[in-house]
């Protein structure tokens, strides 16, 4: 925000130096994690381009096995087979993501909690299937990221209520996109994008100018409601359009408040702006629970994030470090906001 300038102008003028002639721009999109997976790099050449997407997308496969909550022999899966009963090891990678999920819900005052998945794992949106009343009932009081005990001597995860049950849906595609793109640094990349689903990362710009990622208007997919420049940062959305369905004038969808067990309506979308998709991630589903002007208020505290809400009457907000488009029309990039 405010003193990125000078880094942004910096980034800039080092990929005006001429590259390699034979360097170019390799891409792929592949099914992954149950959502798209586009990763496109600038490369010395094609082979090494392709070599080193072929990389992240054995690496997406790799986490998908071990954190999938739709996997019945993942590690995940154990932990909600047995965590009630006793502690569950699992190895040091997953015990750190769930880890920092506690964190996440200690910073959005419990709107991310990773075992919402007690009372998430009765909603299933394609088959337009959602709990009754009373079966929210019986299962909300499991829903509570306290009551998950980890001990990070041994590496295990405890459930300290019958009942609970997690899943890493809400963060996991930020954390493989941020280990994508760990695996293209060390290749030697230095100008790529990541995504998987609505989690994006990028690193470098795009021959001398930010990437420009639009936010899509939540009921029309070919409009975009504004578009932000970024360079060597992280964004995602959170819609409520991704994972849906409509009954009785009720929108089901796949954020769900962890007070109420209901899915969580008081945005249309989130987009929050950040240094590692992680994080982004892990703060995107905040507005939806608490509302744009407490997410705001918290987005505003935390320097290191930029957010935008689309509200269910339509308004886009903004926070602090990012200009609003001019108010006459077409979405431009918010002027204000310096790439990272
Ligand atoms: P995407 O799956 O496209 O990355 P989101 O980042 O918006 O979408 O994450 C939505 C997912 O987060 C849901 O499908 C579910 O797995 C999980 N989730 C839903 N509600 C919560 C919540 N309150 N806290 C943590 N995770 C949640
Ligand atoms: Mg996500």
């Amino acid at each position: 925000m405010r003193q990125r300038t000078s880094v942004f102008l910096s980034l800039a003028a080092l990929s005006l130096l001429p590259a390699p002639a034979w360097a170019v721009w390799r891409e792929r999109t592949e099914a992954i994690m149950g959502t798209r997976i586009y990763v496109e790099v600038w490369a010395d050449d094609a082979g090494k381009g392709d070599a080193a997407i072929a990389a992240v997308m054995a690496d997406m496969t790799r986490i998908d096995e071990l954190m999938s909550h739709y996997k019945p022999e993942s590690q995940l899966s154990q932990i909600n087979a047995r965590a009630a009963q006793e502690p569950v090891q699992v190895d040091p990678e997953l015990f750190d993501l769930i880890k920092r999920s506690l964190y996440f819900s200690e910073i959005t005052e419990g709107a991310f909690d990773i075992t919402y998945a007690s009372v998430g794992h009765l909603y299933n949106f394609p088959e337009h299937i959602h709990p009754t009343e009373s079966q929210i009932k019986s299962a909300l009081p499991a829903v509570n990221y306290r009551n998950l005990l980890l001990d990070p001597v041994h590496h295990t995860v405890r459930f300290e209520h019958q009942g609970m049950r997690i899943d890493l849906g809400g963060i996991g595609k930020g954390y493989a996109v941020d280990h994508g793109i760990d695996i293209l640094k060390a290749k030697g990349i230095r100008h790529a994008v990541v995504t998987a689903g609505g989690d994006t990362r990028i690193i470098g710009d795009h021959m001398g100018r930010p990437w420009v990622v639009g936010i899509r208007h939540p009921d029309d997919k070919n409009k975009v409601v504004t578009r932000i420049p970024l360079v060597d940062s992280a964004m995602s959305t959170s819609g409520d359009y991704e994972r849906y369905f409509d009954e009785n004038g009720v929108r089901y969808h796949h954020i769900i408040d962890p007070n109420t067990g209901h899915s969580a309506s008081k945005v249309r979308s989130a987009t929050i702006l950040g240094p590692t998709a992680t994080e982004t991630d892990g703060m995107s589903k905040t507005a939806f629970v608490l509302g744009p002007q407490k997410a705001l208020e918290i987005i505003n505290r935390l320097p290191q994030y930029d957010a935008v809400f689309v509200c269910p009457d339509g308004k886009v907000l903004y926070s602090n470090g990012l200009t609003p488009p001019d108010k006459a029309g077409a979405p431009t990039a918010p002027s204000g906001r310096v790439p990272r």
